[in-house]
């Protein structure tokens, strides 16, 4: 093998490059495998080329937290991952959720700060589209928001009030028993998926309809699957 590997500059990322991993480590023999000699087979001379090139590429890979992660850092964000893991959504809503979750949607306001629009402001009301404001604030939202606040209160036996939005945002909480876990994740989708995929100005009304149908797809999974595409009329 010797010492003159081919080297991608696409490896070369993070805090430590693959040039300083070579000056540290392989040039002072630390990195590699042991040397080759006349008796090595083919499967062999391949498990040694594997055992020097996999700690090389590891070394060069950063291993800091997600974006998402150190902009918000005191959130439960194993928690979060498990929730958007576990909870019995269509994949189509749990990729939207995703988005919501690692706040890379593209909001007027993200896609504006980028320079892809000319306003950072909401085409329906005016305001600066946030997540937040698409999520709770635009058209029907706050009606709507209200509503669900009222509806997990009463599944929590909590005041309303204590139905945080931001469990929308990134949904840290786990509650019991795990039936009841998995309907508030459920509904909580199913907010964030219409309230970002659908119109907006829609009324409580809409909501409560795309709900009921959404529920009645659930109980059906063989037609589930199918009908993904029209859950949002
Ligand atoms: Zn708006």
């Amino acid at each position: 093998m010797g010492t003159n590997w081919p080297i991608n500059k696409s490896t070369i990322c993070g805090r430590l490059s693959l040039h300083t991993y070579i000056c540290t480590n392989v040039r002072n023999g630390h990195g590699l495998h042991p040397a080759p000699n006349h008796k090595e087979t083919p499967k062999l001379f391949r498990k040694r080329t594997y055992l020097t090139i996999h700690p090389m590429a590891t070394a060069t890979t950063p291993t800091g937290s997600l974006r998402i992660e150190t902009i918000y850092p005191n959130h439960n964000w194993s928690q979060i991952c498990l929730n958007l893991h576990e909870a019995w959504i269509p994949d189509m809503i749990r990729s939207v959720c995703y988005t919501e979750i690692h706040d890379i949607m593209p909001t007027k306001q993200r896609l504006h700060r980028i320079a892809h629009t000319n306003t950072d402001r909401c085409d329906k009301c005016g305001q600066i589209d946030t997540l937040i404001h698409r999520v709770t604030d635009c058209g029907a939202g706050k009606d709507i928001w209200n509503w669900t606040q009222a509806l997990l209160a009463m599944m929590l036996n909590k005041r309303p009030q204590h139905i945080h939005a931001d469990w929308i945002l990134r949904p840290y909480f786990h509650t019991t028993p795990l039936q009841k876990h998995g309907a508030i994740l459920w509904i909580l989708a199913h907010r964030v998926y219409y309230r970002t995929q659908c119109d907006t100005q829609t009324s409580l009304q809409d909501y409560a309809d795309f709900l009921g149908r959404a529920r009645w797809k659930a109980q059906n999974k063989d037609t589930h699957k199918n009908n993904l595409g029209t859950i949002c009329r």
